[in-house]
């Protein structure tokens, strides 16, 4: 199926909203293994809303709209495709009444508009709202589909799972299975190049790099008659990936660097503690993040002055004074004295010049260093930012501390 999602509402067009019901929707129909042609959007305005219909259904079969069924709306969204479809706007008894027992249950007037929400395209199926008073609906004339859902994300999400979702799953005829390859310390195109003999000329199992913030994901999927065989094909090209660049991948199941750390802490019951400098406490931040963190994580501290550094981690005022705070040798003092401090199994510790301000000839802003000691050794490492602003200097900082676990622990 061709599919294009349309979205009413003129608060979109004006940007006061953020279009999040395309992304949702798109996502969903991507795991589905519907094809999404177009994302279109269009003001509470009929005229332009009915065209839309007609241009849309030339290249697609299908469209989900979202928006305009509201009692606000004056049924905007209804009536054009009742128009479009040749179909009569009728009302359904049977919402009707819920709508009636809702309001006499709220002891709210039930104004016209209100009673409109219960008309719908006479051969429409309904599509109940669990969460708010406009249903949406499922209309399908002359080979072509389309689904109505309401604007608010609440109502929307609720309605595309529990009504929409089982109804084209139940269509299909193949099903789409994705694997999502977190990498790091490879960027895109060496990323792309390494695996180019999958790429190249692959129709499924299909393969595509995704750039991020300083790493990149890697997406396989495949479309099959079965979920097994989609699996099977998936699991068979994730193997021959994992082989080819061992080094660069640290989660086959799409968990972020943090997660998988934390897993890994776990499963050895190791502690962690964490002393920051230019991130300020993002760190920690990060590990709280994480549902459970109380079992591994022990305390972080932000130690940001020379003062703090020296104070809580016996950092010494000679290294401070011969090497700077930025340095190698201050991230390894800092990390021996947050060990001898909270005794955890992993201290992790990161100082660096976030910028805008700050920064030397030899370790310009961008230039951090991460320490790290686990199991009676202590190392320090030194990192830079690519377009240093002070947002990707401390993301990255961040990145390379839980790395740096990683890649100790693994
Ligand atoms: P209601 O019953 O609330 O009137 P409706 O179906 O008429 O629902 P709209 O009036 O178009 O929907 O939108 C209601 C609210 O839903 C908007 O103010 C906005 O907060 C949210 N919304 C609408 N469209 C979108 C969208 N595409 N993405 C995210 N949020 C949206």
């Amino acid at each position: 199926m061709r599919c294009t999602v349309l979205t009413v509402g003129t608060e979109i067009l004006f940007g006061s909203i953020v279009n999040t019901n395309s992304v949702y929707i798109s996502q969903q129909l991507q795991e589905l293994g519907i094809d999404v042609m177009y994302h279109m959007s269009v003001g509470d305005n009929p005229a332009r809303l009915k065209e839309m219909l007609a241009h849309i259904y030339t290249d697609c079969d299908m469209i989900i709209t979202t928006g305009g069924l509201g009692p606000t709306q004056d049924d905007l969204t209804k009536e054009m495709i009742c128009e479009y479809f040749g179909e009569r706007n009728v009302p359904f008894p049977e919402e009707m009444a819920k709508l009636e027992a809702l309001f006499a249950k709220s002891e709210r007037k039930m104004t016209e508009n209100n009673r409109k929400q219960a008309f719908l395209p006479e051969h429409a199926v309904v599509l109940p709202n669990a969460n708010g008073t406009a249903p949406g609906f499922w209309l399908e004339k002359d080979g072509k589909l389309i689904i109505s859902l309401p604007g608010p994300p609440s109502e929307m999400k609720p309605m595309f799972d529990n009504e929409v979702k089982p109804r084209l799953l139940a269509r299909q005829d193949s099903v789409l299975w994705s694997r999502n390859i977190m990498t790091y310390d490879i960027g895109e195109s060496a990323l792309e190049t390494e695996l180019l003999e999958f790429i190249d000329g692959q129709t499924d199992p299909t393969l595509a790099t995704y750039a991020g913030t300083f790493q990149c994901k890697l997406r396989i999927s495949s479309k099959r008659k079965t979920l097994e065989e989609a699996r099977a094909a998936v699991d068979a090209m994730t193997e021959k990936v994992v082989k080819k660049i061992p080094d660069n991948i640290y989660s086959v199941e799409g968990e972020d660097i943090a997660q998988v750390v934390f897993k890994m802490l776990k499963e050895r019951g190791l502690k962690l503690s964490s002393c920051e400098s230019c991130t300020g406490g993002m760190f920690a931040a990060a590990v709280t993040d994480i549902s459970g963190a109380s079992e591994v994580f022990d305390r972080s501290l932000v130690t940001y002055s020379e003062k703090a550094k020296m104070e809580e981690l016996g950092v010494s005022p000679a290294t401070l004074e011969r090497y700077s705070a930025v340095s190698s040798q201050t991230a390894l003092e800092m990390a021996e004295g947050l060990r001898r401090a909270s005794g955890s199994d992993v201290c992790v510790s990161v100082t660096g010049y976030a910028g805008p301000l700050g920064g030397t000839e030899e370790d310009p802003v961008g230039t951090f260093y991460v320490g790290l000691w686990y199991d009676g050794k202590c190392a320090a490492k030194r990192f830079t930012t690519r377009r240093p602003t002070r947002e990707r200097v401390r993301k990255n900082a961040v990145l390379q501390m839980f790395l740096q676990i990683y890649k100790t622990l693994k």
